[in-house]
């Protein structure tokens, strides 16, 4: 369906992409998605192997979310905890490092949906997993130049962030040094600061800790780093894939199958699943129904962008160190571990009380934004044969389907009031005519500029 955005979101498109950005952020990138198989083996991480070994000596096998919630947030020696793995010199890149035009049109979107709802007082605006900080301040940038539209909101920027590494980072690129530890007991923050535009910033380990209000929440290549569980179907029914230490080598681990049912192949598995192999982020599902619920009693959106499928896949679970494929199991801590997002589960989990939207693909969510009408503007205002060149080499990563245009998916949650048709006013009940229908979700409908 073709819809006209008449007003709303085609005019905040036009004020923040009429202008040519000051400077334009881009990077020629290899993604997680063009990576190439490892060369050799690589250098052991010996305590987080060793805390592994010991525990699995200690309790028996370890199912595969312990043994990926360990490797990545163990808060001492998680990969996630310890380095700041992305970016060319880093195991991988992502959207928003890629182009500053992703951050910008996600602002457009949050914006819109907040003009949706109908520019309630307050808006906070809720980062799941903020990486560099990139994503947040590109979409900070967008607030400011729409600072005439946000009018009186009281917003603020809540991180939701579980390395102290990255927070650090995050600090420094939004708020310069205008930030620092919280200690008090009761305060469930555990930074505060301001950010160089003056809007308040917090930092929090948990969901939880977010206060509530009307929220819009981001989570951007952050659902596919939650740990998954792994089931396979045996002539005895489903059984939990494990971790255990290879008996012929004590330093190695392998995956093994549960010799009877677990509490979680018991539970997670669906009655009429159809695979063979199933995989199952139940802690991405707790973190959808909390959003679900937070969105129906305070109002607010969602916006979940990742790779992934709608329950159709069965093996995604994989490593990648300095931009290459990396064994799982092999060297634990030194590589990300990542599984593709399966939306048909998120959507389950959210229940029927918000609306859900999508997933569509990357490539159709940019190109209903109007990413080729800023690029348009950006090639306009640049004279640079090379940044020209470099420009069009992040459009083509961003949004070709080879490369991150099919395999990334943009995820909406929504209040049903927002989708609803406005009540007509008590005098006009009499006529004929339906009250008119919501605006549509931008990103979500294919847009056009008549
Ligand atoms: N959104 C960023 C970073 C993606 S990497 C981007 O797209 O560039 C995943 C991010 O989620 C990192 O910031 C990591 O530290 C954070 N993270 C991973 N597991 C988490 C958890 N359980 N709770 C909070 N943050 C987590």
């Amino acid at each position: 369906m073709r819809a006209c955005f008449g007003v709303k979101t085609q005019l905040l498109i036009s004020r923040v992409f009429s202008r040519p950005s000051t400077a334009v952020r881009w990077r020629a990138a290899q993604t997680r998605l063009l990576c190439s198989p490892p060369t050799g083996e690589e250098k052991p991480q010996r305590s987080m192997l060793r805390h592994l070994t010991t525990k699995i000596k200690a309790t028996g096998p370890i199912p595969v979310a312990e043994y990926m919630r360990e490797v990545l947030t163990n808060p001492v020696t998680g990969y996630y905890v310890r380095n700041n793995m992305l970016g060319p010199d880093g195991d991988f890149i992502t959207s928003p490092e890629i182009s500053q035009i992703f951050g910008e049109l996600l602002g457009v979107w949050i914006v819109s949906e907040w003009m949706g709802a109908g520019r309630p007082t307050q808006l906070q605006l809720v980062e799941l997993g903020p990486g560099k900080g990139s994503l947040a301040s590109d979409v900070l940038r967008v607030f400011s130049q729409l600072r005439s539209v946000l009018g009186g909101a009281s917003v603020s920027l809540h991180l939701v962030e579980v390395s102290p590494a990255l927070s650090r980072l995050q600090a420094q690129s939004l708020t310069g040094s205008r930030s620092q530890e919280a200690h008090a007991e009761d305060e469930p923050a555990y930074r505060r600061g301001e950010t160089t535009g003056g809007l308040p910033v917090s930092w929090y380990r948990r969901l939880e800790d977010v206060p509530t209000g009307f929220s819009i929440f981001l989570a951007h290549e952050f659902f596919d780093a939650l740990p998954i569980h792994k089931f396979q179907r045996t002539q005895k029914g489903w059984r939990e894939v494990m971790v255990d230490i290879d008996p012929e080598k004590p330093n190695q681990l392998r995956f093994v199958v549960a010799p009877s049912p677990t509490l979680a192949s018991s539970a997670l598995v669906q009655a009429d699943e159809g695979r063979g192999h199933v995989e199952v982020c139940a802690e991405g599902g707790v973190i959808i129904q909390q959003l679900a619920r937070r969105i129906l009693e305070d109002g607010g959106a969602a916006l979940i962008a990742d790779y992934g499928h709608d329950g159709t896949k069965t093996d995604t679970f994989r490593g990648f160190k300095d931009h290459r494929l990396h064994d799982v199991l092999s060297s634990p801590g030194s590589a990300d571990l990542t599984a593709d997002v399966d939306f048909s589960y998120l959507r389950r989990m959210a229940g029927g009380g918000v609306a859900c939207l999508g997933p569509v693909p990357q490539r159709t969510f940019l190109k209903n934004m109007g990413i080729d009408s800023r690029m348009q503007v950006l090639l306009r205002n640049c004279s640079d044969a090379s940044t020209r060149q470099q420009l069009i080499a992040s459009y083509d990563v961003l949004t070709n389907p080879a490369k991150m245009g099919e395999r990334f998916h943009f995820f909406g949650l929504l209040h049903p009031r927002r989708l609803a048709r406005p009540p007509r006013p008590e005098g006009l009940k009499l006529e004929k005519k339906p009250s008119p229908a919501p605006l549509p979700v931008a990103g979500f409908t294919e847009l056009s500029f008549s």
